[in-house]
């Protein structure tokens, strides 16, 4: 059995009492960076086996850890922080479990996009999220699905780029249309700022830009009433 376990992206009280369980009852763990991982089990006082999976790991290593699990052992997989697979390495791991006809089993926790969604003032009944959006290849065109979007759009953005996309993105929308800008969630400098497209081009960004960023744009008809 395969097990994706969920864990904190910046606040370690998140962790979940079924992470830890499974994380010191496993027989191995594979990590993003086992360098990053070992410092959260030192804290956690887990001592178990662990080895990486990164975007980078051969197939070879796929297929290793595959015929481990095919053997019947229990494998925990953890990424850098948050849920693991979700713009972070593991799906090709878990695509071939159902191939092999391994059981994949989910340990819920963090993610930011669930974090960032779940208090932002948008509609979240039905969302778009795109992950991080291309850098060159393929922008243009992303930018068109954004502004068109009927739903709420989710994205993940880094501090080098949040400047740039933010404004780009506000020349192509109505100017009164909200965008949502989560930094640093579960973190001591959390914060999220609400602002019309207008603001973003006129103004100087009312956050500072460092850290780590969830951008939410509000469909085109959505208003917030301030009293
Ligand atoms: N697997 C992770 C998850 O479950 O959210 C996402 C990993 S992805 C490589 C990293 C990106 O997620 C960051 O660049 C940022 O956009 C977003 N992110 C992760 N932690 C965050 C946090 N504490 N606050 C805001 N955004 C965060």
């Amino acid at each position: 059995m395969l097990f994706l376990v969920a864990t904190p992206i910046g606040n370690l009280s998140d962790v979940s009492f079924r992470a830890i369980e499974t994380l010191k009852e496993v027989d191995l763990i594979i990590a993003e960076d086992t360098r990053h991982t070992k410092i959260l089990l030192k804290h956690f006082e887990i001592d178990n086996k662990i080895d990486s999976l990164h975007s980078f790991s051969k197939e070879e290593k796929i297929l290793h850890f595959v015929k481990i699990l095919k053997e019947g052992k229990k494998i925990a997989m953890v990424s850098d922080a948050g849920t693991p697979t979700i713009l972070d390495p593991g799906y090709n791991l878990v695509k071939r479990c159902y191939e092999n006809n391994v059981s994949v089993c989910s340990i819920p926790g963090a993610c930011a996009l669930t974090v960032a969604l779940s208090a932002s003032p948008f509609p979240k009944d039905k969302f778009l999220f795109l992950g991080f959006l291309p850098v060159k290849k393929g922008r243009q065109t992303i930018f068109e699905t954004i502004v068109n979007s009927k739903n709420t759009v989710v994205f993940y953005e880094s501090k080098h780029r949040i400047e740039r996309t933010l404004k780009t993105l506000a020349e192509k929308i109505d100017e009164n249309r909200l965008i949502c800008v989560a930094r640093e969630l579960t973190k001591i400098h959390e914060e999220f700022t609400v602002l019309p497209a207008k603001d973003i081009i006129t103004k100087k960004l009312p956050f500072t830009i460092k850290g780590e960023f969830v951008v939410m744009l509000a469909p085109s008809n959505f208003e917030l009433k301030y009293e």
